[in-house]
């Protein structure tokens, strides 16, 4: 990788970069329109990012979802899709890729994550229990909701400080969650919710250590424990890095050890998975695969496809094989990492230590003179698309929606942008490029006020709310 710091640059004569593992075969152009182009956009787009086109977007970083390169031979597979109602060869060959890397018994294709999440919630959470998990997700808090659940939050307390350098800030707090369980009862809890990484703490990995411990106190109350896999390929890679005992086994063999302490998983494939579309969920109990292959017929499609065409199911089944290895994960946390660095040795304050997925910045420090209800990550995720034409995404006070007893605003005690990158698809030099447009956008920081909101949806409001400038 390249260095960075000027103090040290030039003198590494003896130093060894290392590179993405592929090459590029083809290239799809860039564009980046006027600044007074730009101004319109947001205004267009209520200066939510999720509403701006994308053809007005230079480098977009709203998402690593659906976003990344797919392989020749993914591409490929795209060929060989056997699109039959019924029995499609490429739903075989997805379910032995998932049997085989993540070790479940049972598969239902989903067209993609939220599919899957709906699917278990309904079929696991009865009405008024509780959900403890490792922080919320959005769509995954929300189907758990609506199907009677309540979302507990068991996360570590360094998970909502975005300063603590612990090495896996998305571990369980197991004398908390001991204590709910004693308080609450174990009929009253649905399952564990279990994500790995955890994308609302910044990326942050769950330790092994960890689950086995929360496995053991969970076979004692006799809970299920299901995990939300969508980045656990790279929480496997923080596994080989930083903990002990797994320096020498690949990533693969790590995933696999993880998912063994697990009931089953459903995964967003558009993340780690490598594919534009795409989802499942894995079980390993029969009653649970029965229940949720009989409701995918309703909401999804047939249980052999759920919702994917069979080219979509052979290009995932190509995809997580691709995905597992050791090279690849290394390039791809690398280049959020070089992005992390880069913004930390200039002093900008982002969530430390940097995740898998995406560098998120710390909007609460950045807009200090900015209250909370005045949304201050939408303001900066405004302020860094004028500035550069580049799209993120908030999240803070506008994702965390409103509590549904009391209507209140949730405040989040993260406030946080977060710049994702895509898998495959950008540069070092487009690293760079946004690097200096965050560096201009702290610089000036001074200068901008907030936001209100002028339109608000009922549900996951961040997707559609319209904001308009504090003057
Ligand atoms: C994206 C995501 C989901 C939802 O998946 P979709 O494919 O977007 O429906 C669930 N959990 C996590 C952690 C995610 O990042």
């Amino acid at each position: 990788m390249k260095d960075h710091n000027p103090q040290t640059m030039g003198q590494q004569f003896g130093r060894r970069s290392w590179a993405e593992p592929w090459k590029i075969k083809m290239v799809e152009p860039l564009r980046m329109i006027s600044r007074e182009e730009r101004d319109e956009a947001l205004q267009e787009a209520g200066y939510n990012t999720f509403l701006l086109r994308s053809e007005d977007v230079y480098i977009d970083l709203l998402t690593d979802s659906g976003t990344s390169a797919m392989s020749d031979r993914q591409w490929a597979g795209i060929m060989l899709g056997d699109e039959a109602y019924a029995g499609s060869r490429n739903f075989y060959h997805l379910e032995e890729a998932v049997q085989n890397y993540y070790g479940y018994r049972y598969l239902v294709p989903t067209h993609q994550g939220r599919g899957a999440e709906h699917l278990i919630s309904q079929a696991l959470i009865k009405q008024g229990q509780l959900v403890p998990g490792n922080m919320y997700f959005t769509t995954t808090r929300l189907h758990q909701e609506l199907a009677g659940g309540t979302f507990v939050d068991v996360i570590i307390a360094e998970a909502h400080d975005p300063n603590s350098q612990h090495p896996f800030k998305g571990n369980v707090d197991l004398a908390k969650l001991e204590a709910l369980i004693k308080r609450e009862g174990a009929e009253n809890i649905a399952y564990i919710s279990l994500a790995g990484t955890v994308n609302m703490a910044g990326g942050q990995p769950v330790g092994m250590a960890n689950l086995r411990a929360l496995r053991e106190l969970c076979d004692r109350y006799s809970i299920r424990i299901y995990l939300d896999a969508t980045r656990m390929v790279e929480n496997a890679f923080f596994i080989q890095e930083r903990e002990k005992g797994y320096a020498n086994t690949p990533i693969a063999e790590i995933l696999k050890e993880f998912c063994s302490y697990t009931d089953g998983a459903w995964m967003s494939a558009k993340k780690d998975n490598l594919v534009n579309i795409g989802g499942w969920l894995a079980v390993n109990h029969e009653d649970v695969f029965a229940k949720t292959r009989n409701m995918v017929v309703i909401y999804e499609g047939l249980h052999t496809y759920g919702g994917m065409a069979g080219r979509d199911m052979e290009a995932l089944a190509i995809g997580i094989s691709e995905s597992v290895k050791d090279d690849h994960a290394k390039a791809r946390v690398g280049q959020v990492r070089y992005l992390g660095e880069l913004l930390s040795d200039w002093g900008i304050p982002i969530v430390q230590p940097v995740g898998g997925h995406a560098i998120f910045l710390d909007a609460r420090q950045i807009y200090a003179h900015i209250p909370q209800d005045r949304f201050p990550a939408q303001t900066l995720a405004a302020e860094l698309y004028l500035d550069s034409g580049i799209r993120s995404m908030e999240r803070g006070i506008v994702s965390a929606g409103r509590d549904p007893k009391t209507g209140d605003h949730r405040y989040p005690a993260l406030e946080l942008v977060r710049l994702t990158i895509p898998r495959r698809v950008y540069t070092q030099a487009h690293m760079d490029v946004v690097a200096e447009a965050v560096k201009a956008i702290y610089d000036n920081r001074e200068e901008v006020k907030g936001l209100s909101m002028v339109y608000e949806p009922e549900y996951l409001r961040f997707f559609q709310a319209r904001f308009e400038p504090l003057s």
